[in-house]
């Protein structure tokens, strides 16, 4: 994707602005949340890489420049209150609290509505709205009682938590509660020097999108201004943004990444 990379900025001409940062990253082994892990490394960020499948944040780890020596691997199912608990835990006893999280681990289940089972719906809600949740209450506890005065927190929401989608009752539901919960961790937390925001793609070249019927990527492509589909790293530098201090006075904030899709 030339004009992707064109767009994701000259890293050369940036600042280490994640330097002295230690960023926890979920879904960190694929698509976006590999495309953070890379950025943050790159901006001088040292890298906790957090997905349940070990394999594939492995693979991210090998990824990062200076590797294993100032980045680690975690394996934690965001859904699960006690593996959520247990990773800050030891992200803690390892190094310190994360200053920075950024909370990507997200699955789809899509079905239309009417055949949808309970199941998908639940499952859905839970690793993408309360995996989120968790992770949120987790680090700002954790950052709060080791006296930190300063954090960010990033979550992925999506286009269609905005305008709906058919086939995704579940996916957008839950997206359109990760907005509302970043407002609301942002009030809560702007007090103890958190701030918490929302990135908001379209529809962004991974496996996730891949995952949509070539017919239907096909017509949303149509209606994107810019024609094309975004790539991770426009995201990620989305991201590295927001985890920085550049950022300092946003928070509660949604950004759309989008390339102008539903504007
Ligand atoms: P992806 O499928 O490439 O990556 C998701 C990662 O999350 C995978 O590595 C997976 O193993 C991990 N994961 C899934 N369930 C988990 C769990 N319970 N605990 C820990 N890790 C878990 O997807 P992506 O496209 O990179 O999406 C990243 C985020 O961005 C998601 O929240 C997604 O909803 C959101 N998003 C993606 C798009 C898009 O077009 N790709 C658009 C809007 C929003």
């Amino acid at each position: 994707m030339a004009a992707a990379a064109a767009g994701s900025g000259s890293l050369s001409s940036l600042r280490l602005r994640l330097s002295s940062r230690l960023a926890l990253v979920t879904g960190g082994g694929s698509g976006i949340g590999r495309a953070v892990c890379q950025r943050f490394a790159e901006e001088g960020s040292a890298v906790v890489v957090v997905d349940v499948d070990e394999s594939s944040a492995e693979e991210t780890l090998r990824s990062l420049p200076h590797g294993d020596q100032r980045h680690s691997v975690f394996v934690a199912d965001v859904s699960c209150p006690q593996s959520v608990h247990s990773l800050v835990s030891a992200v803690q006893q390892f190094s310190r609290p994360p200053c920075v999280a950024v909370n990507c681990a997200g699955i789809t289940m899509d079905g239309l509505l009417l055949k949808m089972e309970a199941e998908a719906f639940e499952r859905v809600l839970k690793v993408n709205l309360m995996g989120t949740f968790l992770v949120i209450q987790a680090v700002a506890r954790a950052l709060i009682g080791s006296g930190a005065k300063r954090g960010s927190i990033v979550n992925l929401g999506s286009i269609v938590g905005k305008v709906g989608n058919v086939g995704q009752t579940n996916y957008t539901a839950s997206k359109a509660g990760v907005v509302a919960l970043t407002k609301s961790s942002a009030k809560e937390l702007a007090r103890f020097g958190i701030r918490c925001n929302a990135i908001v793609p379209g529809f962004i070249d991974t496996r996730m999108a891949a995952k949509v019927p070539p017919k239907v990527l096909d017509k949303v492509l149509q209606l994107v201004p810019m024609g094309r589909l975004g790539d991770a790293s426009e995201v990620a530098s989305v991201c590295a943004f927001l985890a920085s201090d550049d950022s300092s006075y946003i928070t509660g904030a949604s950004v759309e990444v989008t390339g102008g899709l539903f504007m």
